[in-house]
């Protein structure tokens, strides 16, 4: 494969970008493939080489690139309509309606325009609605670029895991590792009364899909409702993918008291939303005082987008389609590591797939371990299985990165930049697409 141009276009964006990229997670190395176009599961870089990709814009994605022509007119009518208003309307409303119609916890929504907006507001909702201060985060969760989310260290030490967040903000903050009762249950006990909320993921889609173990969910939201607490499901990444239109949160049978949404809801365009019950959600202003207002909020082509692809999605087997695939994709690649790396783990659950690099313990299980969307200690893999992030973030990740990636990228196949981030796939891939993905892992692996 040649990647000329894509080296010639990093070198010009290194003088304008910062790294060259708008989203750190993109600069991957040596420099990244800059894409000219994309067509339906696969994407075409500057230098016309085909990839099929897995990447589907970190996740948003759902249908793939070339938009079913339901979705591609309703964007293009409202784009010929003009941009935006900042008024209010109608589609606003219908989007609003189907999602809450959808999901089990939402009745009301507030529309923003990013994941991290989302969490930001739901956040500050959760303080405002509450009148506590305290956020407790899993460690290896990810809620976008804010202040109250990048925090490190644990319960006694949390410190700001970037420069330029104040160590006063890592106060209010108190990371846990995920699937851990004991350690949520001390929290609880110490700080109980101060706790805003919890604000977690479904499953740690940020550290390649950690699922939960039985029953961490349910102590979360039993302690929450004994100190009155708000728990917050951020379905920015799980949402209209993992569990369908239910979301995780009806696939896990548990009900949070905000969600988080983005990636999918807009379609391929920028939209969050938080969503939650009238009760709650009624707090945001003009209704109550916590304040919260965007430019851009609703914007009607994000809607349109968004309510499409979904609608798109209620009427035709696209979850039935993408589900199979993944799980040929979790159980293939299972089969291909089980001789060379038994103690690999194959993450993930409907959509998502992600081989991440452990070793540890892998000694006397025969079987790559696959462990689905819930954890339960009689599956087979349970004492193997990454139960937290740090798990995951100390697997062979220079072999990840350093080795594989790229090696898959020469197969023509793109995937996510690091062992961190999940895989996703599209409406829009094929069953070819999955065997041809495979015989690249085989060849990686032999
Ligand atoms: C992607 C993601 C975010 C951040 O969303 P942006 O739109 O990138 O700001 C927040 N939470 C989760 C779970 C995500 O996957």
């Amino acid at each position: 494969m040649n990647h000329e141009t894509s080296r010639d276009l990093y070198d010009r964006a290194l003088s304008v970008l910062p790294g060259g990229v708008n989203s750190s997670v993109r600069a991957t190395q040596p420099y990244p493939a800059f894409i000219e176009r994309g067509d339906g599961g696969h994407v075409i870089d500057a230098d016309g080489n085909r990839y099929i990709d897995y990447v589907m814009g970190y996740g948003p994605l759902l249908l793939g690139h070339d938009l079913p022509e339901s979705v591609r007119a309703a964007i293009q009518s409202s784009m010929s309509d003009g941009p935006m208003y900042g008024a209010p309307t109608e589609i606003e409303v219908e989007l609003a309606e189907f999602v809450a119609r959808h999901v089990p916890s939402v009745e009301m929504l507030r529309f923003v325009n990013s994941g991290t907006e989302a969490t930001v507001s739901a956040v500050r909702l959760a303080r405002g609605y509450t009148g506590r201060g305290k956020i407790v985060v899993m460690q290896g969760g990810y809620h976008g670029a804010q202040e109250s989310t990048l925090v490190a260290g644990d319960a006694e030490n949390a410190r700001s895991s970037s420069p330029g967040v104040p160590q006063t903000f890592a106060e209010h903050t108190i990371p846990v590792p995920f699937n851990d009762s004991e350690a949520i249950e001390e929290v609880f006990e110490t700080h109980g009364e101060e706790i805003a909320a919890v604000l977690t993921e479904p499953l740690l889609g940020n550290t390649a899909g950690v699922p939960p173990v039985e029953g961490y969910h349910e102590q979360l939201r039993e302690l929450c409702d004994e100190s009155g607490a708000l728990l917050i499901f951020d379905e920015v990444m799980t949402g209209f993918r993992v569990g369908g239109l239910q979301c995780a949160q009806g696939k896990l049978g548990v009900t949070p008291d905000l969600t988080t949404f983005a990636k999918i809801i807009g379609g391929g365009f920028p939209a969050g939303a938080v969503g939650g019950p009238a009760e709650i959600l009624e707090s945001f202003t003009p209704a109550g005082d916590v304040f919260q207002s965007g430019t851009f909020s609703g914007h009607p082509v994000a809607m349109a987008a968004g309510l499409e692809t979904l609608r798109y999605a209620a009427e035709n087997d696209v979850y039935d389609h993408v589900n199979r695939l993944g799980k040929q994709l979790r159980t293939g690649i299972a089969d291909i590591v089980s001789d060379r790396a038994p103690g690999y783990t194959i993450l993930g659950t409907d959509s998502m797939f992600k081989l991440v690099f452990t070793r540890a313990g892998a000694t006397d299980i025969d079987e790559a371990c696959i462990p689905g969307y819930r954890q339960t200690p009689d599956s087979d893999c349970f004492d193997h299985c990454p139960k937290t992030g740090a798990d995951v973030e100390s697997a062979e990740t220079d072999r990840w990165d350093r080795l594989f990636r790229p090696a898959m990228k020469e197969e023509g196949v793109f995937l996510t930049a690091n062992q961190l981030e999940s895989q996703f796939v599209s409406d829009a891939h094929t069953d070819e697409d999955v065997e041809q993905t495979l015989e690249a892992y085989k060849e990686f692996f032999e």
